[in-house]
């Protein structure tokens, strides 16, 4: 059993580290003018951040979990724009992933080149106003047609909605049939019978642009309904497993940057004549935050490792996103405290970390639905 990553996996995360650091510039105004940042996507693609995991034949980087992994700690610490990283994980996870491992060879073909080279932003528009983290039973309905598909419905909070050139629309084909009635459709830029809305305002994670999708006999031709046969219900879990192992890999990073400018802090910040790290109550919260730290990157690489292997990984999947999520908010909070009344100025940055990690709680399933799926496999819930 190996603790550490490889040299090309440490290399990878460097790689990270550096093409992070140099997007902070192009993404400074993002979160504030609450305008997509086009250069910095770009930037992203041209590096082949937004083809991970995707086969090289379709235009995508290839490579394995565990660099995708390392790749993207990286990214996270390097870049300090959560919102740009999370969008990111969206794309991938939520959309040119599923397409990879379920579409059809046209299908990829068509779509997976624009969404690598940084053309097409994906999306995945999974949630309705009736149905949130009971997902299986939503409303959108797919009725077949000549030569396709009609949807009606309302999607809301999909992120990357508004600019997406792909999103994937999980729809109910036979709704008598519950989960296993499910079909995922390729719905593409500007598609007849679509009204895009948003970006919505929220909390944090502002340069991911939210958005809702109003369907009204929206025609989706037969070729961009994913893949071949009932595959709703395993495109849903295939897709979840995948974002919940790995959206949270860029908050690894900056949990390291933070925990590093946290120590630098209470080293040079000084009270009652000493630096404030040398206060027990405050040496605790910094060995607490490297705990989280720790805990956060074991969950991160155990699911990692195991989809490197080919294997199954709903349950350390779900807790991967429960154990960092978590420990994002708690070690974001910590920082705040180390750092007194500058911790609360929007300008150390520290605020707007919190106000990011609190969505984390929420997205790809509330930590009560990890918790519920953990305790499935406990043989309880
Ligand atoms: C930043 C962000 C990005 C998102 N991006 C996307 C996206 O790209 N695509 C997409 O489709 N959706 C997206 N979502 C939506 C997200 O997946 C849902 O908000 C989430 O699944 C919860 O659904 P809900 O908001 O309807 O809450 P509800 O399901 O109504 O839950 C409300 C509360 O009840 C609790 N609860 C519900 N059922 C149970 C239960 N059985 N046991 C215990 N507690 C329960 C929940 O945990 C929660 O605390 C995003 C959300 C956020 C905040």
């Amino acid at each position: 059993m190996h603790f550490e990553l490889s040299a090309d996996h440490q290399a990878r995360k460097a790689f990270g580290i550096e093409l992070g650091t140099t997007l902070n510039d192009s993404l400074a105004a993002a979160p504030h003018d609450r305008t997509w940042p086009h250069a910095a996507w770009t930037a992203a693609a041209k590096a082949g951040l937004t083809g991970l995991l995707i086969p090289e034949s379709y235009g995508g980087q290839g490579g394995d979990a565990l660099g995708a992994a390392a790749t993207l700690e990286g990214l996270g610490y390097g870049c300090t724009d959560g919102g740009f990283c999370f969008a990111l994980g969206a794309h991938l996870w939520g959309c040119a992933m599923p397409i990879a491992l379920f579409g059809t060879e046209e299908q990829k073909a068509a779509l997976l080149p624009g969404l690598c080279d940084g053309r097409m932003v994906g999306a995945l528009a999974i949630t309705e106003p009736e149905a949130g983290s009971d997902a299986f039973h939503l409303r959108t309905g797919a009725q077949p047609t000549a030569g396709g598909y009609l949807l009606r419905g309302h999607k809301t909070f999909i992120t990357n909605g508004p600019i997406a050139g792909v999103t994937l629309v999980l729809a109910s084909e036979e709704p008598a049939r519950g989960a296993h009635g499910l079909a995922g459709f390729l719905l593409e830029h500007e598609a007849p019978g679509s009204t895009r809305r948003g970006p919505v305002a929220k909390m944090g994670l502002t340069t991911a642009q939210m958005g809702e999708l109003l369907l009204k006999e929206c025609f989706v031709p037969a070729t961009r309904r994913l893949g071949d046969g009932r595959l709703g219900m395993a495109i849903f879990s295939h897709a979840m497993e995948w974002e919940r192992g790995l959206i949270l890999a860029p908050v690894v990073g900056a949990m390291q940057r933070q925990l590093e400018r946290c120590i630098a802090y209470a080293q040079q910040r000084k009270q009652f004549g000493r630096p404030i790290g040398q206060f027990q109550l405050v040496a605790t919260k910094l060995v607490d935050m490297h705990l989280r730290w720790e805990q956060a990157r074991w969950a991160l690489y155990r699911f990692a490792w195991l989809k490197q292997q080919g294997r199954s990984a709903f349950r350390e999947a779900a807790i991967a996103k429960l154990t960092i999520s978590e420990a994002w908010i708690a070690s974001c909070q910590d920082a705040m405290q180390i750092h007194g009344g500058y911790g609360y100025l929007s300008e150390t940055g520290l605020e707007r970390e919190l106000r990011d990690a609190l969505a984390g709680r929420i997205y790809s399933g509330t930590s009560e639905m990890q918790r519920q799926v953990i305790a499935q496999w406990l043989g309880v819930g």
